[in-house]
């Protein structure tokens, strides 16, 4: 099922929730809307689900405008953050409800059902979990049980609202990984909300990258993070190091000297220039790179995040630097000079 959205907005007293939404989203495509809290996620995701109605715009599926359509007519499957399963009701039951609930003309038989639900209790590898209750499950299983009543009913498309916005670090990864074999098994239309980066990015297809009800980027994971269109997109996919500055003669410096990088190729003038703390690494030469005072070093699971005081800069540079046996971090108050390994250039434009 191919998705079409056209000028959506929607606006709540001060704040336009949705903003001129325009998306086109292909058959078995798997899309994950990423931006922070209040970006408009939610709200896009209830209006394709015929929850809300758009005060502007409209939703197509397929060539079939479904703006006025509710939820049912859409044949949409939903899956939000907090369980919403039945507690009363067996997961079995949990999964046919939607089947049950058609109206008789369109309703499988009890067989037909039931053999549907096994099927589904395979698809997400619980198949003895059936006669359990929702309480009987771990929040992960439950995250699945509530996938499995979604596709029961063979929807168009899967909407996903932080579906594993509750769980620990651990079971999240997982079961996106899992997410991602059963999607290339089913091949179903899917929008998948998040405000992780690397749920985003290890997840889609594509990421939408929202911003106060506005698309900012859509792109490839690879593209959105290669090439940021704007430093909000860089800071929000990854972590960075943002440095206003000007290019002349194929030189990047800021203005108080205390950066000075290669720009080949870029246009003079006014810049952002845009440095990934794992993209440098400390240098010799004495007349270039990126010239700052130890602040602070920082432990991380698999690195060591170094911040340093650049010149006039307000905001600490990272460094992280990798954590290997004989190469202790610095000390604070030493000084350091980096090189940039890769450094991106845009113009800046406010
Ligand atoms: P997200 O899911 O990205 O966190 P939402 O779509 O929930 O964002 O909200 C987008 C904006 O719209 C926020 O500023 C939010 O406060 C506002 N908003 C959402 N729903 C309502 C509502 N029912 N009434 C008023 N404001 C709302
Ligand atoms: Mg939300």
């Amino acid at each position: 099922m191919q998705l079409h959205l056209r000028g959506l907005s929607k606006r709540y007293p001060g704040v336009a929730a949705l903003d001129t939404v325009d998306l086109d989203i292909a058959s078995g495509e798997l899309i994950a809307l990423l931006g922070p809290s209040g970006s408009g996620k939610t709200t896009l995701l209830r209006v394709v689900a015929g929850l809300l109605s758009p005060d502007t715009g409209r939703v197509l599926f397929g060539e079939r405008d479904a703006t006025r359509l509710s939820l049912r007519e859409r044949n949409v499957g939903f899956v939000f953050q907090h369980y919403a399963l039945f507690r009363h009701m067996t997961v079995a039951d949990n999964i046919a409800f939607g089947l049950r609930c058609r109206p008789r003309a369109r309703r499988p038989t009890r067989a037909e059902i039931a053999r549907r639900v096994e099927e589904l209790l395979g698809l997400i590898q619980l198949p003895e979990l059936g006669g359990r209750y929702p309480d009987q499950l771990s929040g992960g299983q439950k995250q699945r049980v509530a996938l499995a009543r979604a596709l029961a009913i063979d929807p168009g498309v899967l909407l996903l609202d932080e579906p594993f916005g509750a769980l620990d670090a651990k079971v999240r990864v997982e079961l996106r990984r899992w997410l991602r074999k059963l999607h290339e098994r089913t091949g179903q239309t899917t929008l998948f909300v998040t405000h992780d980066q690397e749920e985003a990015l290890e997840l889609a297809d594509r990421v939408v990258v929202m911003r106060q009800g506005r698309i900012e980027q859509v792109g490839t994971p690879d593209a959105i993070y290669a090439a940021p269109a704007s430093a909000y997109v860089f800071g929000f996919v990854g972590r960075g190091n943002t440095l206003e500055g000007s290019v002349r003669d194929g030189v990047f410096s800021t203005r108080d000297g205390a950066v000075t990088l290669p720009a080949p190729g870029c246009e003079e003038g006014d810049v952002v220039a845009l440095l990934r703390p794992h993209e440098l690494q400390p240098t010799d030469a004495d007349d270039a790179g990126i010239v700052g005072t130890v602040l602070a070093t920082r432990r991380r699971a698999d690195r060591i995040t170094v911040e340093l005081a650049l010149g006039e800069a307000a905001q600490p540079f990272e460094w992280d630097m990798a954590d290997l046996p004989g190469v202790p971090p610095p000390l604070p108050g030493g000084q350091l000079r980096l090189q940039a390994l890769r450094a991106r250039f845009l113009p800046r434009t406010a």
